[in-house]
């Protein structure tokens, strides 16, 4: 069960990341790297929003190119850095878009769907502003909000750009912690908490040289 990339070039016409091979399994890792080097480029590749450039990915023994859109989206959640949140609509409401690859073409969420909503929510502590508008939130909490939306997704992988960079200290350990915990997903985010991510987690370094 896991994320395998084989001499992975990821850019914009020219690489920015070059060879890169790694695999990644069920756990925590933290990408790491100066501003610029490219990690937001290689998650967006990683998360199927960007072409790779050369080599391959493959998702539990699938080769990456050959699976659709919407088996993709039952597969992995990706939280950009900014995730458009500006959004007049209940947190609970943002929460269950996460259930969208999973309910039929209507949209209706099923008793499940609301159950693992609310799970989400509780997870990611946010139950208690569940009725609060999502443009009305801080950044912080539209953080958490956009990390129980990922988990409503109910995916085996979890991709996060830069998912502390607004949560203060006490949130920040916290979503290390819970992370760390989630032994049943294979988990990458890109942080510059270098101490943090040693404390806990497996770290990919990349370099723009
Ligand atoms: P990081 O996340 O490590 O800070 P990025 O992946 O965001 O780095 O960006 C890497 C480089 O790619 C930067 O020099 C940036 O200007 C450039 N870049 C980012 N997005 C685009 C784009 N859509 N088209 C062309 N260049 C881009
Ligand atoms: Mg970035």
């Amino acid at each position: 069960m896991q994320y395998i990339i084989k001499n992975l070039s990821v850019g914009y016409k020219k690489p920015l990341i070059k060879n890169l091979s790694f695999e990644f399994s069920n756990g925590l890792t933290c990408l790491t790297g100066p501003n610029g080097s490219g990690k937001s480029t290689l998650l967006k590749t990683m998360a199927g929003l960007l072409k790779p450039l050369a080599g391959s990915i493959s998702i539990f023994e699938q080769d990456f190119s050959t699976i659709s859109a919407k088996e993709l989206a039952k597969l992995i959640a990706f939280v950009p850095a900014r995730f458009p949140m500006d959004v007049n609509i209940s947190v609970f409401d943002f929460v269950a878009l996460g259930r969208i690859p999973h309910t039929n073409a209507f949209g209706k969420l099923e008793k499940q769907d609301v159950e693992i909503t609310d799970l989400a929510m509780e997870q990611a502590e946010i139950t208690a502003f569940a009725k609060r508008r999502v443009n009305n939130l801080s950044d912080g909490e539209k953080q958490r909000v956009a990390l129980a939306r990922a988990l409503a997704q109910d995916t085996k992988i979890l991709f996060m750009d830069e998912p502390t960079a607004f949560l203060d200290h006490n949130h920040r350990i916290k979503l290390f912690e819970f992370l760390t915990q989630r032994k049943d997903k294979i988990c990458l985010i890109s942080t510059h908490e270098l101490d943090m991510a040693k404390r806990f987690a497996n770290i990919l370094s990349i370099n723009s040289d």
